[in-house]
């Protein structure tokens, strides 16, 4: 065995150890950027490449573009092929943004404020929203596919905004295009392109996100009828300070790092050790996402990597939490995109139902109430 591979193993075990121990063999699978328009089309990239702008980051600008129907309907049809033993199939945890930019308002403000649409027009511009309420619904009644919160849009705004009124003639480009995320080398490596909702460097930016954090619960129970009760930060830029609203807001659960870091002005680690089911001073409850799936990244070399964290998060009696993307499983700028997602996915809950046939598929919030996590 390779050090590299023993390393892997290793860490995948480290992670496990702390923290509270469930009863059975729970697969939960998180899948973040729901609901936020990355890439509009590929004649849009084409274009923006052309220019020679900095766009280039692997998959995500390629590949990952605002769901539509026929995204959520081939996701539900392969998960509902499949059924855990206690007869309920996978689910996918969608942690959704619920706004995209209006860039027609934003222009005429000139870029002083930004100005959004909420998810029926986001949906409207590109496919059909109505189809699309119909399926959300549709994956919450049947337990295939529920939303949490990933924040109001998946943009630091602030940044955005700055930079487009100093006039960055890429960013403006982009602009025109309905592109946000071009690369600017001019501020923090954290928010190089613009991905971090929740990064801030002084308190007037920390209160707007504080803001923006409220408007994202509310537009969260506007849009699904219900609240979030678990949230997982942009990019995984968080500062516990921001916990509060979230508590206060009926959110109870946290998606944390091992180590969490508060990256604001200063990127700085604060000691802490996170562990799954850990309740903060603010009352969330935090857990770890231990296993990582994601088919079309760079690293990817098949379901086996995957299926060892799984393993591991069940040798320590804990749930195996996948975490994804859905720039594995869309279909908007690469059909083949979404079906060679769905066909690894496929192989991955297969060789899961082999290996563990006693397995059952849930989220962080309905197995935190059964075991009696955090009450
Ligand atoms: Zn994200």
């Amino acid at each position: 065995m390779i050090f590299s591979d023993l390393q892997f193993k290793l860490n995948s075990n480290l992670k496990n150890i702390l923290g509270k121990r469930v009863s059975d063999k729970y697969v939960i699978i998180e899948c973040d950027d729901w609901g936020s328009q990355r890439m509009p089309s590929s004649d849009t990239f084409d274009y923006l490449t052309k220019k020679g702008l900095d766009i280039n980051d692997g998959r995500y600008n390629l590949y990952d573009s605002l769901e539509n129907p026929e995204d959520l309907e081939a996701l539900f049809f392969t998960l509902k092929k499949y059924q855990g033993s206690d007869g309920s199939s996978p689910v996918f945890t969608a942690f959704t943004s619920l706004t995209n930019p209006d860039f027609i308002k934003i222009k005429m403000d000139n870029f002083n404020n930004y100005h959004y649409y909420n998810l029926d027009k986001s949906y409207d511009l590109f496919s059909n929203s109505k189809r699309m309420r119909e399926l959300w619904r549709q994956g919450v009644s049947d337990g295939i596919f529920v939303p949490q919160l990933h924040g109001r849009e998946h943009i630091a705004v602030q940044f955005w905004l700055k930079q487009l009124k100093k006039n960055n003639q890429d960013l403006l480009d982009g602009f025109e295009k309905g592109f946000v995320f071009v690369k600017d080398k001019t501020v923090s490596q954290t928010i190089r392109n613009f991905r971090a909702e929740l990064y801030y460097e002084n308190d007037q930016q920390k209160e707007f996100i504080r803001k923006k954090l409220f408007d994202a619960i509310v537009l969260f129970k506007e849009y699904f009828g219900f609240n979030a009760t678990a949230f997982a930060a942009t990019n995984g830029i968080f500062d516990s300070d921001f916990e509060q609203v979230l508590v206060e807001s009926g959110v109870s659960y946290l998606a944390s790092p091992l180590f969490p870091k508060k990256e604001t002005g200063k990127s700085r680690y604060d000691g802490l050790i996170r562990k799954f089911g850990q309740i903060g001073a603010s009352g969330m409850i935090y857990y770890l996402r231990n296993c990582a799936f994601e088919p079309n990244g760079p690293e990817y070399k098949g379901i086996e990597q995957t299926l060892q964290q799984v393993e591991a998060a069940f040798r320590w009696d804990k749930p195996a939490v996948i975490s994804t993307h859905r720039v594995n499983f869309v279909g908007g700028l690469s059909v083949k995109n979404r079906e060679s997602g769905l066909n690894e996915l496929k192989k991955l809950l297969s060789a899961i139902l082999i290996t563990w046939p006693d397995v059952k598929f849930t989220t962080v919030e309905l197995l935190c109430k059964k075991e009696s996590i955090g009450s």
